[in-house]
């Protein structure tokens, strides 16, 4: 029996990648019975009929998994936002670390569009980096018209399982293209590889990018909490987290709670205003269960 990873599933075949060699797999009967789908991004044990094809007898148990796409076991996501076209959003962002960090996946945040800042919005844009990194998210500004930045990305996806997410007109698609130019996935418009249409099926396909494998399809197209947890939601920001340990209260939600680490850190000016008024504003909507934007 041999070990490997789906990277793709197509018309009921399972593409296995495993020491660097892909095998066409079907899967066992048996999954079919208990109503188990393989999904992308599976760790599998699969039998070997000979160099090129075989079965998944095993599907490991997964760490997390997405619905759109469907993809198992992200280590990864790499978050674009642009600096310009649309406007650097720390709301935005705020809302999809959130998502990211509930499901236990590592976030990269990419600034895109370095290239069209200006003497006005540079300076914007780089307070918000620098905000960032402190909190200790890794932040890379990029350029995919003059390729700045996107090397760096490189080191960052070895070795493990990424997936893109940001708005659609980030750039997600133009940075996967000059990641790997053999690709060229198209951009902008609405039926793109990346930002398909509605009605059509999506194939997420995981590509082997930079010594790791990075999937085809952006995920996180839905950004409402309905997963998240009041009291999950204070462990999704990092400088928070690392502070709970001091406040007075044991769950303290650092709202209205006396002694709070937090709220002091706040005042102190060593947590983001903005940041905190997100917070704020996320509670609220999982109390409401209702989206805000
Ligand atoms: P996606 O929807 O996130 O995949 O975004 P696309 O990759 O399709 O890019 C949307 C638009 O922004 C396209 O017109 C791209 O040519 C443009 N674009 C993407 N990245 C950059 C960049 O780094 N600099 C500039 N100037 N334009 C970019
Ligand atoms: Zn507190």
């Amino acid at each position: 029996m041999a070990e490997g990873k789906i990277i793709k599933a197509l018309s009921g075949f399972y593409y296995v990648l495993s020491g660097g060699e892909v095998f066409q797999c079907r899967g066992r009967g048996v999954f079919r019975k208990h109503k188990i789908t393989p999904l992308v991004g599976d760790e599998v044990v699969f039998q070997a009929e000979n160099k090129t094809d075989g079965y998944i007898m095993e599907i490991r148990e997964r760490k997390n998994e997405l619905i759109r796409p469907p993809i198992a076991n992200i280590d990864q996501a790499i978050l674009v936002f642009s600096a310009v076209q649309p406007d650097f959003s720390p709301g935005l962002l705020d809302r999809f670390l959130v998502l990211i960090e509930a499901k236990d996946i590592r976030p990269i945040i990419v600034i895109s569009k370095m290239d069209l800042t200006d003497h006005k919005t540079k300076p914007i844009v780089e307070k918000y980096a620098n905000d960032y990194r402190s909190i200790g998210y890794e932040v890379i500004e990029t350029s995919a018209v003059t390729k700045d930045g996107v090397a760096l990305l490189l080191p960052y996806l070895e070795g493990c399982t990424s997936v893109f997410a940001g708005q659609s007109g980030v750039g997600k698609s133009s940075l996967l293209n000059a990641l790997r130019p053999d690709l060229q996935l198209k951009t902008n418009d609405i039926s793109t590889h990346l930002g398909r249409g509605k009605h059509t099926t999506r194939h997420v396909e995981l590509l082997e990018i930079g010594g790791g494998l990075v999937a085809d399809t952006p995920g996180f197209s839905s950004l409402e909490f309905n997963e998240i947890e009041a009291e999950q939601l204070p462990l999704c920001f990092p400088e928070f987290r690392e502070r709970a340990h001091e406040c007075k209260f044991r769950g303290c939600t650092h709202i209205a709670e006396p002694k709070c680490a937090v709220k002091a850190a706040l005042e102190a000016g060593e947590i983001q205003s903005y940041r905190y008024e997100h917070y704020l504003s996320f509670m609220e909507e999982i109390k409401e269960r209702k989206p805000r934007y």
